[in-house]
C-alpha cells in the first residue's frame, strides 16, 4: 500500500479522498490554488503545496506544477478526483512516466472512452446495447449523411466525438435541418474540443438516465455495484441522484450489470468507472463511460457498504479486487441532493462568505462538504459546495429523511438551491419515481409561468 498520496483536486472531493486516505493510514498532500489557501481541508492534509493562481488553467489544470509537487513531497500516487484532469489521458500518461501511480484507469482506456465514437464501437464489440445510429463518425459526403439519418429515423441527435459536460450536441427533427446542424456542430466541436469529428444517434424522446457503477482491478476481476438513477437534470447537469433506480426489474439490472462487467474485462479496465445509459420502455442504450469517481458515488456506497474511493486506491496499488459479485446486494435506498451556491430559480452563481452554517445530522444522514461557517465560496470554480445524502430501508424513508435533513440545514450569506430540492421532495411525480431526463426542465418552465 502507498504511504503518501497527492490529491490533485479541490473542494468536497479533495476532502472525501483525504478521509479515505486517513482511514487507510496513508499520508496526504493537497495541492491548491491561491484561492483555496485558507480552506480547512488544505490545513487538515499532512502537507499542502500551492500550485498557482486562482484560475484553474494556472493551477488545477497545470500538469507540470502538479507533478513537481508530487516530486518535492515524495508522494507515490496521484488521485485526480473528478473534473479538472481526471479524464485527461495525457495527464495520466505523464504521471506514470514521471514514476508515480495514477489512481484511475490506464491512459489507453481513458483515451478509448474519451472519444465517444471509439467508446461506442468498443461497447458494441463487448455486447453492451448502444443507441441506434451511425456506428462510426459521420462521413463528409452530404448524401451519405442524409442516408444514415433516414435509416436511423428522425428525430436524431448530432454529437461531438470529443464532447463532454453536456456540450456539443444538437437535436434535428427534419431532413431539411440536417446538414446545417451537422456543419454547425462540427465547427463548434472543432473550437471547443479540438476535433470536428461528429456522429449521429437516434434522439430518444423520453428516456431516464440510469448508470452502472463498476470496479475492476485490470487483472480480469470486475464487479458492478448496481445502478443510479440520475434523471433529474438541468442543462444536462445532474441535480438529485438515487440508488437504486425506482422500478427497475432485478433481472434486467443483473443482465446489464453483467454486460458492463464483461466490457471491463475485455478492455482490461482498472479502477472505478461508470457506464451511462439512457433507459426507455424497458431498453438500455449506452451513451458514454466515465473513467473516474463520480460526484454521485456516495449513493452507491450507502446501498452496498463499499467505500469506492478506498477501493480505487487498493486496486491502483496493484492489489486484486477485494469485492466479489456474489457478496454484493443492494440494500435499502439512498438519495443525494447536490447543494449548489446559486440562485435556486434563476441559477446564477452565488459565491461569497458563508455567515452561518448548520449541517444536518441524524440516522441515515451523510454530508460530504468542505464548507464551514466563515468559509468564502470562491467565484472561480464549479458552484457545488456539498452533497447531502440520506439512506433509508425504503425509498420513502430515504426521502423522508432528506426532507428533515434539508429542513434542518442552514446556509446563510450565500444563496443555495436547497429551496428547489425541498420543492422536488414534495413533487408528486418525483415521489412516484421514474421521471424522464426532461422532467425537471419541464417542471421549472411550468412553475415559472405560474409565478
Ligand atoms: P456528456 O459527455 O456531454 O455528458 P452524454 O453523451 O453523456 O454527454 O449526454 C448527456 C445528456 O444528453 C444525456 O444525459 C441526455 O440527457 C442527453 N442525450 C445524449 N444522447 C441522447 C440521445 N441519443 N437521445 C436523447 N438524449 C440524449
Amino acid at each position: 500500500m502507498f504511504e503518501k498520496i497527492l490529491i490533485a483536486n479541490r473542494g468536497e472531493i479533495a476532502l472525501r479522498i483525504q478521509r479515505a486516505c486517513r482511514e487507510l493510514g496513508i499520508r496526504t498532500v493537497v495541492v491548491h490554488s491561491e484561492a483555496d489557501t485558507e480552506a480547512k481541508y488544505v490545513k487538515l492534509a499532512d502537507e499542502s503545496v500551492c500550485i498557482g493562481p486562482a484560475p484553474a488553467s494556472s493551477s488545477y489544470l497545470n500538469i507540470p506544477a502538479i507533478i513537481s509537487a508530487a516530486e518535492v513531497t515524495d508522494a507515490e500516487a496521484i488521485h485526480p478526483g473528478y473534473g479538472f484532469l481526471a479524464e485527461n489521458a495525457d495527464f495520466a500518461e505523464k504521471v506514470e512516466r514521471s514514476g508515480f501511480v495514477f489512481i484511475g484507469p490506464h491512459p489507453e482506456n481513458i483515451r478509448l472512452m474519451g472519444d465517444k465514437v471509439s467508446a461506442k464501437k468498443a461497447m458494441i464489440k463487448a455486447g453492451v446495447p448502444t443507441v441506434p445510429g451511425s456506428e462510426d463518425s459521420l462521413p463528409d459526403d452530404p448524401k451519405e449523411i442524409v442516408k444514415i439519418a433516414r435509416k436511423v429515423g428522425y428525430p436524431v441527435i448530432i454529437k461531438a466525438a470529443g464532447g463532454g459536460g453536456g456540450r456539443g450536441m444538437r437535436v434535428v427533427h427534419t431532413e431539411a435541418a440536417l446538414l446545417n446542424a451537422v456543419n454547425m456542430t462540427r465547427s463548434e466541436a472543432q473550437a471547443a474540443f479540438g476535433t470536428g469529428v461528429v456522429y449521429l444517434e437516434k434522439y430518444l424522446e423520453n428516456p431516464r438516465h440510469i448508470e452502472f457503477q463498476v470496479l475492476a482491478d485490470g487483472q480480469k476481476n470486475a464487479v458492478h455495484l448496481f445502478e443510479r438513477d440520475c434523471s433529474l437534470q438541468r442543462r444536462h447537469q445532474k441535480i438529485l441522484e438515487e440508488a437504486t433506480a425506482p422500478d427497475l426489474p432485478a433481472k434486467l439490472r443483473d443482465k446489464i450489470g453483467e454486460r458492463c462487467v464483461d466490457a471491463c474485462r475485455k478492455i482490461g479496465y482498472r479502477g472505478a468507472g461508470t457506464f451511462e445509459f439512457l433507459y426507455e420502455e424497458g431498453e438500455f442504450y449506452f451513451i458514454e463511460m466515465n473513467t473516474r469517481i463520480q460526484v454521485e458515488h456516495p449513493v452507491t456506497e450507502m446501498i452496498t457498504g463499499v467505500d469506492l474511493v478506498q477501493e480505487q486506491i487498493h486496486v491502483a496499488s496493484g492489489e486484486k479486487l477485494r469485492v466479489r459479485q456474489k457478496d454484493l446486494e443492494p440494500r435499502g435506498h439512498a438519495i443525494e441532493c447536490r447543494i449548489n451556491a446559486e440562485d435556486p430559480y434563476r441559477f446564477t452563481p452565488s459565491p461569497g462568505k458563508i455567515t452561518s452554517y448548520h449541517p444536518p445530522g441524524g440516522p441515515g444522514v451523510r454530508v460530504d462538504s468542505h464548507v464551514y461557517q466563515g468559509y468564502s465560496v470562491p467565484p472561480h470554480y464549479d458552484s457545488m459546495v456539498g452533497k447531502v445524502i440520506t439512506y433509508g430501508a425504503t425509498r420513502e424513508q430515504a426521502i423522508a429523511r432528506m426532507r428533515i435533513a434539508l429542513s434542518e440545514m442552514v446556509v446563510e450569506g450565500i444563496q443555495t438551491n436547497i429551496p428547489l430540492h425541498r420543492e422536488l421532495l414534495d413533487d408528486t411525480r418525483f415521489l412516484r419515481g421514474g421521471v424522464s431526463i426532461h422532467y425537471l426542465e419541464q417542471k421549472l418552465a411550468e412553475d415559472s409561468k405560474k409565478k
